[in-house]
């Protein structure tokens, strides 16, 4: 079988992270988010949680040679060979040239972009009302996915946290940083022939079953 692999775009809150731990299930590959990586690193303390935290927490954009030389360790090990879903990189022009480089080297290309959208009220709902377990990083949703007893994880029985940069005031700056940042890698993708756009507004199971059609040989 051709190995899949995934890019997943979108702003925060749109809900890719849901489909891309969906997904990534259905198809056995492993789900590599940024995001989770980083957050993991700043929960440990380590030296690049340290560098990443404070950009992190003001809701602006980690350095591209971190997260480029986070990206090129994770999918070196060896259960990204059969395929992985990069699930929040790349998140700049600078990071898909760096990615791209990488592939290169590896003689490997990206099957799919799927570009996940939705309005901005949409965005902002989903956001202030998102919880996420610190420990097995399933993510709730206080009225549209809310976990069986409200506050702990469904899996692993974690208490549930609010992200700091989901709080309302960052939010917003999220928002700005993404559509400055990220839309001209819809662009990129588009011309290279590699995006499907994937209308985000509806339910998850309806988003799903977009995915899946996008992805359908
Ligand atoms: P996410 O969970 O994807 O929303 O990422 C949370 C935060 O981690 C972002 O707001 C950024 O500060 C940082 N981050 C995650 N992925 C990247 C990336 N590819 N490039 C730069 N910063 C990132």
């Amino acid at each position: 079988m051709m190995a899949l692999r995934l890019i997943f775009l979108g702003p925060p809150g749109v809900g890719k992270g849901t489909q891309a731990v969906r997904l990534a299930a259905l198809h056995r590959i492993p789900h590599v988010s940024t995001g989770d990586i980083l957050r993991t690193e700043v929960a440990a303390g380590s030296d690049l949680g340290k560098k990443a935290r404070q950009f992190m927490d003001q809701g602006g954009l980690v350095p591209d040679d971190l997260v480029v030389a986070i990206v090129a360790r994770r999918l070196a090990l060896p259960d990204c060979e059969a395929g992985y879903l990069l699930d929040g990189f790349p998140r700049t022009l600078g990071q898909a040239k760096a990615l791209e480089a990488t592939l290169a080297q590896r003689k490997e290309n990206i099957s799919r972009v799927l570009y996940f959208s939705a309005p901005d009220d949409v965005l902002i709902r989903r956001l202030s009302g998102r919880r996420a377990c610190p420990k097995c990083h399933a993510n709730y949703h206080v009225e549209t996915l809310p976990p069986k007893q409200a506050g702990t994880c469904d899996r692993c029985g974690s208490a549930l946290i609010q992200r700091k940069d989901d709080l309302p005031g960052t939010v917003r700056q999220r928002l700005d940083v993404y559509k400055k940042q990220t839309e001209e890698l819809v662009r990129h993708y588009a011309a290279e022939k590699l995006l499907s756009e994937i209308d985000s507004t509806g339910t998850v199971d309806l988003v799903g079953a977009a995915v899946e059609r996008a992805l359908a040989p």
